[in-house]
């Protein structure tokens, strides 16, 4: 079979176990594909054909003696380069950990391999996770599969670009503010943040550590939840992973939504929102409208000040988590010193790119003595706020729509200089991180420029299944799913 890329992994599982094809001929499908188009898209940082194609025999042993067989096992896989691989090098696409090479997988990654999925690199990001167009990579930028010319969102760039690019049949990102939800929207593929401690963060290199989560990258709902099962569950080694039991995921995909009550904040139809945009949310709201589900408005006040707080707390917790690159610890160290102290001087300003800089500085000030409650205290109260609207909304409904970005994908190098304009955009992605409750983006539509346009669903604690069964909904009747760009 010729074209193993084009299916989907609940397909591939099907081809895998009727054993019509291998996961030997599938990998080396992928990464000659990875070769031929990669050098355009810029999505992987490290190809590890090698370890894939282990992987791959191991996958296929497995399925021959019929045992021990789990939906991934032999499906490949990218992940971000956030996460530790053992023995393949870890970079955060930081000169900083250029070549480093972890002793020991972060247990999603370890999840994976248990259950047979196949690793076929470490895919492209923002530096430490910091940004949203992966431009801020010390490496290269990875370009959006759409139009070359577009950024494809961040900072899970990588991530979101590999599945739409078809350079991998799902992906693992990070999301601290949005990195998975947006490039997921600007790549139009599935993406989803997990609520706080549904999924563990051991060996996730740490941005903003009361943020972070860990989320899958697909090409449809099906395949995120196939994902999202396989990497979800309690881990001894996360003391903020949460002892609860993992429900079945893909059960919860079925049409209709009757008894579903969808909330429409008001907060997230602003001025500033792209025209196209809006339009394509307000026609995913009606498919959920015509499913079954009643759409009710509601009001989430105090978004406009998420932005604000986040980019108070992220960097905080930021310059506290990279205090660890001393150039002792871990990764590089200057070459040339006279001391101590100036080894750390040089090491961190040869190791660390601008944003990640700016972070570190912007945190150190906000966390010292003086400034402290003005600032990060503030901060922390406005989080409490924001916590408490998603509380109060979802006494009155079960989902939250909106969108997953106030605009489309923007051209590579067009927000470089504005810092502040970047921040911004992130403004409907940032409250689910702080008040640590799940996200999902989903493909609703394309803009007149031919680029994806998502819809954000965000529900309770836990309530992952509320998002899929939207979601599934929504790609049942939008027509876009399996829809991805030649190339
Ligand atoms: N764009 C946001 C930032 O730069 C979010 C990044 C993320 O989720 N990792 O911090």
């Amino acid at each position: 079979m010729s074209n193993m890329i084009d299916f989907s992994i609940h397909q591939l599982r099907e081809l895998l176990s009727r054993r019509e094809i291998s996961s030997v001929e599938l990998t080396r499908q992928y990464l000659d594909r990875i070769n031929e188009v990669d050098g355009r898209v810029g999505a992987y940082i490290t190809v590890t054909p090698d370890h894939a194609l282990d992987m791959a025999e191991a996958a296929d042993r497995r399925i021959g003696r019929g045992e021990d067989i789990h939906p991934l096992t032999g499906i490949p896989v990218a992940v971000k380069d956030v996460l530790c691989t053992r023995g393949i090098r870890t970079t955060c696409a930081s000169r900083m950990l250029e070549n480093f090479v972890p002793p020991y997988s972060a247990t999603v990654v370890s999840r994976l391999e248990t259950q047979g999925a196949v690793m076929l690199g470490k895919v492209n990001m923002d530096e430490f996770a910091m940004g949203s167009s992966t431009e801020n990579s010390a490496f290269h930028p990875t370009r959006n599969p759409w139009n070359l010319e577009y950024i494809p969102g961040g900072s899970s760039g990588g991530s979101a670009a590999a599945v739409a690019a078809r350079l991998c049949a799902g992906s693992i990102g990070s999301d601290t503010g949005g990195s998975i939800r947006q490039p997921g929207s600007h790549c139009g593929v599935v993406g989803m943040k997990p609520t706080y401690g549904r999924v563990s963060r051991y060996g996730l290199v740490a941005f903003a550590s009361s943020l972070d989560q860990v989320g899958p990258l697909a090409r449809n709902v099906t395949d995120c939840a196939i994902l999202l099962q396989a990497i979800s569950g309690y881990d001894p080694a996360d003391s903020t992973s949460a002892p609860r039991e993992v429900p079945d995921y893909t059960g919860a995909l079925r049409p209709g939504l009757n008894g579903m009550v969808v909330g429409l904040p008001r907060e997230y139809f602003i001025s500033g929102l792209d025209p196209e945009v809006e339009d394509a949310v307000r026609r995913g709201v009606s498919i959920l409208e015509s499913q079954g589900a009643e759409v009710v408005e509601i009001s989430l006040p105090h978004t406009e000040y998420a932005v604000a707080a986040y980019y108070i707390v992220a960097p905080a917790e930021a310059s506290s988590n990279l205090s660890r690159y001393d150039g002792v610890k871990y990764g590089l160290r200057a070459p040339e010193y006279n001391n101590l102290l100036e080894m750390y001087k040089k090491t961190r300003s040869m190791g660390f790119g601008p944003e990640v800089k700016t972070r570190i500085m912007l945190g150190t000030y906000s966390l010292s003595s003086g400034y402290y409650d003005a600032y990060y205290k503030k901060a922390s109260q406005v989080r409490t706020l924001i916590t408490e609207d998603f509380r109060d909304a979802f006494r009155k409904c079960d989902v939250i729509a909106a969108p997953t970005a106030p605009s489309p994908a923007f051209r590579l190098g067009e927000k470089s200089n504005d810092p502040l304009q970047l921040y911004l955009s992130d403004i409907f992605t940032i409250p689910v991180n702080l008040a640590g409750l799940p996200g999902m983006s989903v493909p609703v539509g394309m803009s007149s420029d031919g680029l994806p346009i998502g819809l954000q669903l965000m529900s309770g604690h836990f309530q992952e299944e509320k998002l899929l069964a939207a979601a599934y909904n929504i790609e049942l009747e939008a027509g876009l799913e399996g829809q991805l760009p030649d190339l």
